[in-house]
């Protein structure tokens, strides 16, 4: 038996709307596709990652709060995305309050990497999915990754936010995570007849070079559908334009050469 560690990815930008969600479910389940065993972590108290991964966050007992506060074991809070093949640690509205009570506790940044170090040996891949914002939740989600994958609309401010997010980066490898890299910066929502989303792709390229990856999402509205029968778009509808990019996005992460 060989023992597996996982490739935590923390999918972050503290812009809404981005596809952060989108591409969390996606990925996972396009890794699962790949034959790669998947938790996808759900860290907004939106609980957008949870409801798209087919589970009615309202009924929930227990969320990924509980793992946080150091109230519940995120072994059994787990849940089964059956229609993305993955497992999750579901979120909901409760998650909000964290951000207050979590301040008061020792080692409040790192509270998710000590929670998720007894899985990680089973899996392949832990996908976080953070909330909009440089909370202390999406500082819980850099801690306890190696790397982060950055979606980003291609429109005129993207860039200006990046570079908040970068400094938060660089202050959470200074301090808190030094392994901490950036997996890559993905374009998502991509319109290749809109001229601006060409120019700032052009312009995202010409400064982060190879950290971009090549796999570009356009929009398309299957993507945009799916959540509504809990299903990620490379299940329920796996030809459309912008589930094939998720596929290729799995292929292109799985050639970064980790998680094999
Ligand atoms: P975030 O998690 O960053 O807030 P979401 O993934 O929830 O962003 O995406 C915001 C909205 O845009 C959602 O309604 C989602 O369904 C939609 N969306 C995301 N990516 C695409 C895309 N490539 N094409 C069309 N709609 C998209
Ligand atoms: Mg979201």
């Amino acid at each position: 038996m060989t023992l597996t560690m996982a490739r935590i990815l923390a999918v972050a930008n503290q812009k809404g709307g981005v596809g952060k969600t989108t591409t969390s479910v996606n990925l996972a389940a396009a890794l699962v596709q790949a034959g790669r065993k998947v938790l996808l972590v759900d860290l907004d108290p939106q609980g957008n990652a949870t409801m798209g991964s087919g589970i009615d966050k309202r009924t929930l007992a227990r969320t990924v709060y509980h793992a946080l506060l150091g109230i519940g074991d995120i072994a059994h809070l787990r849940v089964r995305s059956e229609s993305g093949g993955y497992d999750l640690v579901p979120a909901n509205r409760e998650l909000a309050g964290a951000e207050v009570e979590l301040v008061e506790l020792p080692h409040r940044e790192s509270r998710l990497r000590a929670a998720l170090a007894a899985l990680a040996p089973q899996y392949d891949f832990i996908l976080i999915d953070c909330p909009p914002s440089l909370s202390l939740l999406t500082i819980n989600g850099l801690v306890a990754a190696q790397a982060v994958l950055i979606p980003m609309q291609c429109e005129y401010y993207a860039l200006e936010g990046l570079s908040d997010l970068v400094g938060t980066i660089k202050r959470v490898r200074a301090h808190l995570n030094p392994e901490l890299e950036i997996a890559g910066l993905l374009r998502t929502m991509y319109d290749p007849r809109n001229t601006l989303s060409q120019q700032v792709s052009e312009q995202l390229v010409a400064h982060f070079g190879a950290k971009v990856f090549r796999t570009l999402v356009p929009r398309n509205v299957r993507l945009a559908e799916a959540p509504s029968y809990g299903a990620p778009a490379v299940v329920w509808d796996r030809g459309a334009k912008g589930a094939q990019a998720y596929l290729a996005l799995a292929e292109e992460l799985l050639a970064q050469g980790d998680g094999a």
